[in-house]
Parts: structure tokens; C-alpha cells; sequence
């Protein structure tokens, strides 16, 4: 992991407030920054651990998150994540401003989002009306071209593997950022499938050929997309697991009303004012295309984005 810097924390004894003197390692460019964050402005428990609200000496807020135990998977999934996210810059990915690496305290620093997680609005249903068309429409765009970035524009061919409502933050103009690189792999130029035997990620957005042979490229994140894109279009999360029947699976839903063309059925959990039918019966199609079982007929990133914005389909 020679491209990431790790810089250490020294922390002040104040037990309130964690002043710490660090050298936190600004990603681009090089700088040193101090920061602050307190233990009482939580503001969520992860999968890493527990996620603060803090600021930089600038007065930029942050959210810093903390590895709670040290396990060893845990361990690989942060370094994985500053691995990947220091090489990428995007408006759809969080930044990563920085990270403390020491035996006593694994931190990472991330821009702070004001609007949280889309999950946390999609599925509530006191919240959901919040979220009006063109917003969704923006989110749905935005995690397109977020994703798009991943898999081919940055030169690089990152597959998340772990694309799920609360894995997108959304910032103060509902503009969605990509987070959690967790469990992302980086693939070179002349590979671009892999294999694994430990199966990660969240059943309901799983592709079948990785939940059932460990088998990703970037046409499981794909799937993982098209389950999002129908998430963000019906404000119904895909509860989908080993053990439900087909009936309760988001997608054979949303397949049946298609089908039958009484798309209107499903958006009970999306406000009808300024809903734009076109623009709706759209991204139900991308949706679909994209959640396709033959990964083979799985559109591109690439052509998931001209389809959302092209007036033909
Ligand atoms: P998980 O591991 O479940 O994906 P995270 O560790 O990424 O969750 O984050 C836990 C919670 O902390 C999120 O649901 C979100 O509410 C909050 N959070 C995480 N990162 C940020 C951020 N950059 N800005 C604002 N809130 C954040």
C-alpha cells in the first residue's frame, strides 16, 4: 500500500473533546491539518464502527469514522478503502480528507454530508415525500455517473461490490456521493472478472452469479444498480433474502406491473407532484435491463447513462 501516506494521531488528554494535534494526511494535495471530533455527535454505527461529526481547524465539518474492534477483516477492509479512494476524485464519490492509522486508533476522515444516507429518507415512510421526482431523478443520474467513473473513467476498473441505499450519502443539494470502498476490488486493464469464495456484500442487491459463485465484474454492479434505480423509483427497499419467496421480491413486483403496463401501481412510495411519466417509465426500464440475470445482457455504466438521458427510449 506504498501510494497512501499513513499519518499518526497524537491525542490531547481532554477526554470531551479529541483535539489531536495530527498530521492528517490531505490526500491533494499533501497538507497538515488538525481536526476535532466529539464523542457526543455521533452519527451513526457502521459496519467499520461508530461514524462522528467533527471539523477541521478551517471550520469544515467532517465525519469521521473509527474502527471499534481491531479485527482483522475489518483492519484490511479500512486500508482497502484509503488504497482506492486516494486515487479517485469524483462529485459522485465521498473525499476522503485524510486517515490516522496507530495501534491505538484507526480513524478515517471523510467530507461531511449533510443529508445522510439515502436510506434513511427513501424508506422512511414519514420522510419519503421529501424526496421529490427530480430529486430522485438527480440521485438516480448522479449514482450513474459515480459509478461510471469507478469502472472506467478513472482509468482504473474499480467494482464496488457493496452499492446500497445507505452506501449513498447525499450532500446538501441531494447531490449522491458513493461511499464505503470496503469491500471494492481494483482490477487491471486485461482482467476485469473475479472470483471469490467469501461472499460480502447485501443480499437483496447481490447479482445471482456473485451470491451464488462469487463471480463480480462490473455487471454486478450493474445489478446492484438497477436493484437502486427501482429502490429510488417505487421508495420500496428490495427485502429480497435467501428465505423469501418470489412474490416478495422487489423486482418480480416491478417486472408484473411492467409487464402488464400499469406502472403507476408501483410509485405509492414517490410523490406525484412534478413526476415526470416519461422520465419514470425510463428508469423503471434501465432498472430492469440493469437487474437482468445473464450478466451478458446487463448494459454498461456507459450505456446506463445516455439511456437515462436519452429521450428514445
Ligand atoms: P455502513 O457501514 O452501514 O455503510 P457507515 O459506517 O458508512 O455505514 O456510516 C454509518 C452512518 O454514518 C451512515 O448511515 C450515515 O448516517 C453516517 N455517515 C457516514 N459517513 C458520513 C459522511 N461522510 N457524512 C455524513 N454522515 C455520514
Amino acid at each position: 500500500h506504498k501510494h497512501v501516506q499513513m499519518a499518526s494521531a497524537r491525542h490531547a488528554d481532554d477526554e470531551e473533546m479529541r483535539s489531536s494535534e495530527s498530521l492528517l494526511y490531505d490526500l491533494s494535495p499533501l497538507r497538515a491539518a488538525t481536526y476535532n471530533f466529539s464523542e457526543e455527535n455521533k452519527l451513526g454505527e457502521g459496519g467499520f464502527g461508530p461514524v462522528y461529526k467533527g471539523t477541521l481547524q478551517n471550520g469544515q465539518d467532517i465525519a469521521v469514522k473509527r474502527l471499534s474492534a481491531t479485527s482483522q477483516q475489518g483492519q484490511l477492509e479500512m486500508k482497502n478503502e484509503v488504497f482506492l479512494l486516494a486515487k479517485l476524485q469524483h462529485r459522485n464519490l465521498v473525499r476522503l480528507l485524510g486517515c490516522c492509522i496507530e495501534e491505538r486508533e484507526r480513524l478515517l476522515v471523510y467530507e461531511f454530508l449533510t443529508n445522510s444516507s439515502l436510506d434513511k429518507i427513501l424508506f422512511d415512510p414519514a420522510r419519503q415525500h421529501e424526496l421529490s421526482w427530480g430529486q430522485r431523478h438527480k440521485i438516480i443520474e448522479g449514482i450513474g455517473r459515480g459509478l461510471l467513473y469507478l469502472h472506467e473513467d478513472s482509468r482504473l476498473t474499480i467494482i464496488h461490490r457493496d452499492l446500497k441505499a445507505s452506501n449513498i450519502l447525499l450532500d446538501a443539494d441531494m447531490n449522491p456521493k458513493i461511499s464505503d470502498f470496503g469491500l471494492a476490488k481494483l482490477f487491471s486493464i486485461d482482467s476485469s472478472v473475479g472470483n471469490t469464495s467469501r461472499i460480502a456484500g447485501t443480499y437483496g442487491y447481490m447479482a445471482p452469479e456473485y451470491a451464488l459463485h462469487g463471480i463480480f465484474s462490473a455487471k454486478s454492479d450493474v445489478f446492484s444498480n438497477g436493484v437502486l434505480v427501482l429502490e429510488i423509483v417505487t421508495g420500496r427497499r428490495n427485502t429480497f433474502t435467501q428465505d423469501s419467496g418470489p412474490s416478495e421480491d422487489l423486482l418480480t413486483r416491478v417486472w408484473r406491473h411492467w409487464s402488464r403496463g400499469n406502472v403507476r401501481d408501483l410509485l405509492d412510495g414517490c410523490p406525484a407532484e412534478g413526476r415526470r411519466p416519461q422520465e419514470v417509465l425510463r428508469c423503471v426500464h434501465v432498472g430492469l435491463l440493469c437487474v437482468q440475470e445473464d450478466p451478458q445482457f446487463r448494459p454498461s455504466m456507459a450505456s446506463v447513462v445516455i439511456m437515462l438521458n436519452s429521450r428514445s427510449i
